[in-house]
């Protein structure tokens, strides 16, 4: 059968005078022509690419973020949660809330950090802090680079710093650092020229987690003054606990601190914070509870009770969490261990557990941290 091709003038699209239907009119020579009018594919066809543009125009409107470049937190690396005033904490929970609203929509990609190079270093085990980076820096745009550590030089002998050393070769926007040793990022931070975000550094800070808790917090309570906040657990060890104290103190919370004595620095002692070593007296008139994993890694030549003892005494179940508020609600930064630190169908429970919250209010929060810095290193940075 001879093949035939329609040209363009041999197809027309057309409206009759006085009519709402479409016609579409296929005229080949020495054949009769073929109409067709509206009612037929001709409307699906066009449906279609109606569609395909509609959706075209939504994505570029998704990618129009509105950003406004002028923070109150001015510097280029966040390391600590010490020194933030309440205006910069403040700042990054504010800026989180148009990710939130981002966060829901079908389509995840906006390009303002288009061209810029993010690296993940994490020299400890992580899943939520480190694909939280990613998904945030990928959210945005962003080219993420995850070093694998396990393969990576360091385990040849290179130094840390010569690890560092090489990375900064590369020209990277920002480098996300988790390591055991206490205060590297801040050290790091003088070496490179990248922004630096501190995910972690021993037991001594976790600013992003603290961030993101503290605005898991805001949009269940609305505010923070007036709330008692019950902090529960390994302290000692916790980077979580320490950067979470200073957040949610500055913003105005009163802080319980409950768990055994062997497991609370002294240092807290200094600090205008309500100490406690039994769930009952500490849980009274909480609204929230938050519980802390044991860091089984970091306690060394520490006496702890055994798993068992440990979930009668400390251990968060119903029970216990009836000494706190009635409508009181459950944190965790996770990994959970179930069982021992939380009983696991409280942990599940969404109507008072607000885990899973926490894990999406960590991708809002560190879609903010990371468009705070790049903007600011373009700002003041050298
Ligand atoms: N994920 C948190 C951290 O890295 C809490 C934990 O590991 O227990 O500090």
């Amino acid at each position: 059968m001879k093949k035939i091709n329609i040209k363009n003038d041999q197809l027309q699209i057309y409206k009759r005078e006085n009519s709402n239907l479409w016609q579409l009119k296929i005229k080949l020579p020495k054949k009769k022509a073929i109409r067709i009018s509206s009612g037929t594919k001709i409307l699906i066809e066009a449906k279609k690419i109606g569609i395909q543009k509609y959706n075209h125009l939504l994505n570029n409107e998704i990618k129009k973020i509105q950003i406004d470049k002028t923070y109150f937190y001015k510097k280029i690396h966040l390391i600590e949660s010490e020194n933030l005033n309440k205006k910069e904490i403040e700042c990054f929970l504010d800026t989180s809330n148009k990710y939130i609203e981002f966060n829901k929509k079908r389509i995840k990609k906006s390009n303002i950090l288009e061209g810029r190079t993010v690296f993940n270093l994490f020299f400890e085990d992580s899943t939520r802090t480190r694909t939280s980076f990613e998904v945030a820096a990928k959210r945005l745009g962003a080219d993420l680079i995850n070093v694998a550590v396990k393969d990576s030089s360091i385990n040849k002998g290179e130094t840390l710093l010569d690890t560092m050393t090489t990375i900064n070769s590369m020209s990277p926007d920002v480098i996300i650092l988790r390591h055991p040793e206490e205060g590297i990022s801040k050290k790091i931070s003088k070496i490179v020229k990248s922004s630096v975000i501190n995910a972690g550094d021993g037991s001594h800070e976790h600013p992003t987690q603290a961030l993101l808790d503290a605005l898991t917090i805001r949009k269940k309570f609305k505010k923070f003054k007036g709330l008692k906040i019950a902090i529960c657990g390994d302290i000692l060890h916790s980077r979580v606990a320490r950067s979470n104290i200073e957040i949610l103190s500055t913003l105005g919370a009163s802080i319980n601190i409950i768990g055994p004595k062997s497991l609370i620095p002294l240092d807290l002692k200094r600090k205008k914070l309500n100490i406690y070593y039994n769930m009952k007296k500490g849980l009274k008139n909480c609204d929230i509870v938050m519980m802390l994993r044991i860091q089984k890694e970091r306690i060394v030549g520490t006496h702890i009770l055994n798993e068992k003892e440990y979930f009668n005494q400390y251990g968060l179940d119903y029970k216990k969490l009836s000494y706190a508020k009635k409508n009181a609600f459950v944190m965790h930064p996770g990994p959970m261990n179930r069982g021992v630190e939380i009983e696991t169908n409280l942990a599940d429970d969404i109507s008072r557990s607000l885990i899973q919250e926490q894990v999406t209010m960590g991708v809002a929060i560190r879609m903010a941290c990371l468009e705070i810095l790049v903007n600011n290193r373009d700002k003041y940075g050298s």
